[in-house]
């Protein structure tokens, strides 16, 4: 099946009802009818419904959705882009061992990888994903995840993704891919040979900012990489939280089960299946508004570029940018997302712009089909400090758009007022 009837059809089968929309499962248990149903579940001789916080088949219907679109083996839906990310690192280190992260991702996701992790005993050491140039001499015997966006909001670069791949595999350590600026709109990760690919829902694939939510989508074949890797025994030996069960004896996708059966059973972080079916809706038409945010996006960064006030833009789609040869390499039809970003050199008249657009909203969010105007020094990036918002890109006089679906020249005029 192609992308767009897999984003339509893919994962859903329908029960007597024929209900054409994905029903919304919205419970909490399921009746097992037989105390030897409810062992057996327990115990996965037979796959089935256990309980919400484990599985829902509203959520399912998202889960395989993402990973056909992905062209993935399996996948686990979460409450929110952060879950999916602590659960993709937890599920590959614990305390004394290091993860190694990119420079340049989300603000939420550096607190997390760098402070909040840190408390848990896990190292996070950072290199470029621009160039992977220092990757190779970070790594040594305790690291376990690789871990970069393959477009990196706010700074929209690409992620040199070959190379991060090739030197992951030269060491056997598994690599983590945030997808959610690109979208497998624009570029499917694990086809490069990524391991792991999360998502924050919340933004292009909701589409509509309406709910939160995470994924995670492993690999087809990733169970041979963990299977007898001396990095993580916690895959081939007896899980003693789980009655000793052995992952690697398992004839199933096992990283994101071990997500399931491990870390979503004790941590929760579950999507409500309502936010799963709103999830459901957005996958529908990710194809469509991508494509649609990028020609409205690209149409931006051109009349910025000209600007006589804006010292420099960033959007791979433009001949100018730094990140254009790798994006036109990587990214389908060389569509860039609808996120631009462009700096004006000062806080205030930054800061200014945003008082006085009328269509672009001052939020904190991206991928809405509405417009989005943001200055990421004082929100998003706050709490970094000075070296963390250098070393990422984040300057002060930087202005991030999340280009929506409006009329393009409906949104030019709005800039051009706002920034006169
Ligand atoms: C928003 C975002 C997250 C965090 O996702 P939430 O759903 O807000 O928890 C992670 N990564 C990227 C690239 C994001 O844009």
């Amino acid at each position: 099946m192609q992308d767009r009837t897999i984003a339509l059809h893919s994962g859903y089968e329908k029960d007597s009802n024929k209900s054409m929309a994905v029903p919304i499962y919205q419970t909490t248990a399921y009746d097992f009818e037989s105390a030897q149903t409810a062992a057996d579940r327990f115990a996965l001789k037979e796959l089935g419904m256990i309980y919400t916080r484990l599985n829902n088949p509203t959520t399912a219907v998202l889960e395989n959705r993402i990973a056909a679109l992905e062209d993935g083996e399996a996948a686990i839906a979460t409450a929110s882009g952060q879950s999916a990310i602590f659960f993709a690192i937890a599920n590959l280190a614990q305390a004394g061992e290091n993860i190694i992260i990119a420079k340049k991702i989300y603000g939420g996701a550096t607190t997390l990888l760098t402070h909040t992790i840190k408390r848990f005993g896990i190292e996070a050491r950072v290199f470029d994903s621009d160039s992977a140039d220092n990757l190779e001499e970070l790594i040594d015997d305790k690291s376990r995840a690789i871990f970069f966006e393959s477009l990196s909001n706010p700074q929209i670069c690409v992620a040199d993704v070959d190379k991060i791949v090739k030197i992951a595999k030269k060491y056997n350590i598994i690599t983590i891919c945030d997808n959610t600026v690109a979208t497998p709109a624009i570029f499917k990760p694990l086809e490069r040979g990524v391991d792991v690919v999360v998502h924050s829902s919340s933004k292009y694939i909701s589409g509509q900012g309406s709910a939160l939510g995470g994924l995670i989508v492993e690999a087809k074949g990733l169970n041979s990489k963990l299977i007898g890797n001396a990095r993580y025994p916690h895959f081939n030996e007896p899980d003693e939280s789980y009655h000793g069960l052995v992952y690697a004896d398992l004839p199933l996708p096992m990283f994101t089960l071990r997500v399931r059966l491990s870390l979503i059973r004790d941590i929760g972080a579950t999507p409500s299946p309502y936010n799963s079916w709103l999830h459901i809706q957005g996958l529908e038409t990710l194809l469509l508004r991508v494509k649609a945010h990028s020609e409205n996006a690209l149409k931006i960064a051109q009349w910025l570029l000209h600007h006589p006030r804006v010292k420099s833009v960033n959007y791979p789609a433009l001949q100018s940018d730094p990140n254009h040869n790798r994006a036109i390499e990587y990214f389908k039809d060389g569509l860039c997302s609808g996120l631009v970003s462009f700096e004006v050199g000062d806080f205030e008249y930054a800061k200014s712009i945003l008082d006085k657009t009328e269509l672009f909203a001052v939020v904190v969010n991206i991928g809405d089909s509405k417009s989005i105007i943001t200055h990421s020094a004082s929100t998003t990036h706050q709490q970094l400090s000075k070296e963390e918002l250098q070393s990422s890109g984040v300057t002060d006089g930087l202005v991030r758009l999340s280009v929506g679906l409006e009329d393009v020249d409906d949104l030019i005029r709005d800039l051009e007022q706002a920034m006169s």
